[in-house]
């Protein structure tokens, strides 16, 4: 994968407690990853509880406005100043829980950008989508909204995810091909908009990684690692799919 360090990234959604703080913190002071960045994106109520340096702290979303009158949402400064390096934006569980548009999701990132945090901005598909053969028009419309809403040293920090949502808790993965095309697509898409941009992005893979699958995932071209739900939550098997990373 030329000179892109690859990134694993745990999303654990509104999943975990404090003692599976306290086993991640343990189980990665005794396992090293090398070569890879890894990131954990806990509920916020627990960031404060990470003691480890091995992996880095990220946010599930992050609102896109500084601060005020917004009830339950997170500034991108409360999550740095919280120790966050990353904070996830665009999730298909947020775009359809929360209503978030393409545009708001281009929004959050520049917000994240301005603050120092590096965005993970999803992108993907549902199965209506992909059976309807409009993945690449779909998925085109949600990157416009990014290269309209964010200059190119911008994009050139942020991390890009592909996540069909019809592989998102599913079970389903995304084969290592039907993976590579969407992600040779997206590549090919910002190569459009600079070439050195395109070359150093790195488009992470997610929906039903696990263990088992995720070396050949990773072994795709344009595959640079992946963001992990389910398989997540236990350290042996996010600390292999890091490994699977290298
Ligand atoms: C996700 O929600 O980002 C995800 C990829 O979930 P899972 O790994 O559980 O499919």
């Amino acid at each position: 994968n030329n000179k892109r360090k690859p990134l694993v990234a745990g999303n654990w959604k509104m999943n975990g407690n404090r003692s599976l703080v306290t086993a991640f913190n343990d189980a990665f002071e005794n396992n090293a990853v090398d070569n890879v960045d890894v990131v954990i994106c806990p509920p916020a109520l627990y960031l404060s509880a990470f003691s480890t340096q091995a992996f880095a702290l990220g946010g599930q979303d992050v609102s896109h406005l500084d601060n005020g009158a917004h009830t339950g949402d997170l500034s991108a400064d409360m999550l740095c100043e919280l120790g966050c390096k990353y904070a996830i934006v665009g999730h298909s569980e947020r775009r359809d829980d929360h209503g978030e548009s393409n545009s708001l999701v281009a929004e959050k990132a520049k917000k994240s950008i301005a603050s120092g945090l590096t965005p993970i901005i999803c992108v993907g598909e549902s199965l209506d989508i992909r059976e309807s053969g409009q993945v690449e028009s779909f998925i085109g419309e949600q990157l416009d909204a990014l290269v309209n809403g964010l200059t190119v040293e911008e994009l050139s920090k942020s991390v890009l995810a592909y996540e069909p949502v019809w592989a998102i808790g599913t079970g389903k993965t995304a084969s290592p091909e039907q993976a590579q095309d969407v992600h040779e697509f997206i590549r090919g898409y910002f190569a459009k908009v600079d070439a050195e941009l395109a070359q150093g992005l790195r488009i992470l893979y997610g929906g039903s990684v696990k263990a088992d699958n995720a070396k050949t995932l990773f072994a795709q071209q344009d595959v640079d690692g992946g963001l992990i739900g389910g398989a997540s939550l236990k350290t042996e098997d996010f600390i292999s799919i890091c490994q699977a990373a290298n």
